[in-house]
């Protein structure tokens, strides 16, 4: 992660810095030449599906993201893809509707976007003035106090000195009579930390002032809040693309079941079955609400997917988006093959949080996996071996999904495209 995203979820930034961010983040898209050119089509089209329902429901930095990515795919990266020459027909559709819609739409949230960065800018700058004054007040009471002190003679100070202030000690531990000098640092009662005293550190200018709730509990009226301390920023939101995580991906407990009943025969004869799942985005989290089963040849090791188009074709009239895939091991356990590594690695490079769903019948257990996505994913990226072969197991090149969620209550419907 850059400096810069740190810095941005630190605390508020300049607009425009905030937008030059957000762009950066839309511009975060490479294209892999080793995979099909149609793929990135395929992925263009979902990748709209999702800025749709972000900026439907309101959800403007994630929608722009998209938006930006998108044009930065079909704009200028894919014109690096050895096959770029053969989908010319796509090319120019998509050019137009970047034209005619993405762009002015784009812009749309750009401005709206970047008025809503000048209102938190502007809030976070008066908040920041607000706590300057308070601060500045604060060290006239203190000044008065010490003069009114002075004034009424040194005979009364020792009483004053909180029992924590540290005193220094002669030879025979018996506490030196106080230094006068020392008056200056001493923290009176109405100063003192109620925890760890944020307001003395040092003000970086990103933090937030006083941003914990511990200032809210002194009893000096001088540190009461003058500004509305429930303005939380918006880029803390952690559904926020910028967030980099993994979104959840919700899977509905019965798919294993019914995804087992449709693979019983082949699983009889020890074939591997397979099937794509999809699904769509709600509230940034994804969720799996079909199987596709499409017509396929199976082998005791492996499985391949035949006419994908006619899945696309399913997918793009229900609007579902690609959210990984399902295949049984009819006699082994459940893991990826080097084989399903390869599968998966382009299912994770179009859709980072695709899982993989490995059905062992045998030995009834399921694994939930991915690439691990800082090595494996990009591992296999690069291999260009095909078949089954090798791979160093060290660092591991694919994981235990984390961020799924078995939902109990939902079902999955079946999609099944085999004749
Ligand atoms: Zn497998
Ligand atoms: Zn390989």
């Amino acid at each position: 992660m850059s400096k810069a995203v740190n810095n941005m979820n630190m605390g508020i930034v300049e607009p425009l810095e905030r937008m030059k961010q957000l762009s950066h983040y839309g511009n975060l898209i490479d294209v892999d030449k080793n995979m099909p050119v149609t793929r990135y089509y395929r992925s263009g089209t979902e990748m709209l599906r999702m800025a749709n329902v972000y900026l439907n429901e309101g959800n403007h930095e994630n929608a722009f993201i998209l938006y930006m990515r998108y044009m930065t795919l079909f704009i200028e990266k894919i014109r690096q893809h050895p096959d770029y020459g053969s989908v010319k027909a796509e090319v120019k559709a998509i050019n137009k509707t970047i034209k005619d819609e993405i762009m002015p739409t784009t812009e749309k949230l750009r401005t709206k976007l970047l008025a809503q960065y000048q209102r938190e800018y502007e809030q976070f700058l008066a908040n920041k003035e607000a706590e300057r004054m308070r601060e500045q007040e604060r060290e006239r009471h203190r000044q008065r106090e010490l003069a009114n002190r002075k004034a009424a003679g040194s005979g009364n100070v020792p009483s004053l000195i909180p029992a924590n202030l540290h005193v220094q000690m002669d030879a025979s531990n018996q506490p030196t009579a106080p230094d006068l000098d020392l008056l200056d640092q001493v923290v009176y009662p109405n100063d003192f930390p109620t925890g760890t005293n944020r307001s003395n550190l040092p003000n970086s200018g990103l933090l937030l002032p006083a941003a914990d709730a511990s200032a809210d509990k002194t009893t000096n009226s001088l540190s009461k809040p003058a500004f509305d301390r429930n303005q939380k920023p918006q880029y803390n939101r952690t559904d926020s693309l910028l967030a980099g995580s993994l979104r959840t991906v919700n899977v509905p407990g019965d798919t294993m079941d019914v995804f087992l009943k449709l693979a019983r025969s082949n699983t009889s004869n020890n074939i591997e079955t397979c099937g794509v799942l999809a699904g769509h985005l709600a509230r940034n989290e994804l969720y799996i609400t079909h199987i596709i089963t499409p017509q396929q040849h199976g082998t005791p090791d492996s499985c391949n997917t035949m006419h994908e188009e006619q899945i696309f074709d399913v997918q793009d009239q229900m609007q579902l988006i690609t959210l990984g895939w399902i295949h049984t091991h009819p006699t082994q356990t459940a893991f990826l093959s080097s084989v399903d590594l390869h599968t998966h690695c382009s299912y994770q490079m179009m859709m980072p949080e695709a899982i993989a769903i490995v059905c062992a019948p045998k030995y009834n257990t399921t694994g939930f996996f991915l690439l691990t996505p800082h090595y494996g994913l990009d591992y296999i990226a690069q291999c260009r071996q095909s078949g089954f072969h090798p791979h160093p197991n060290d660092p591991p090149l694919f994981m235990d999904a984390q961020h799924i969620h078995m939902d109990g209550q939902a079902k999955i419907k079946v999609i099944d495209l085999r004749r």
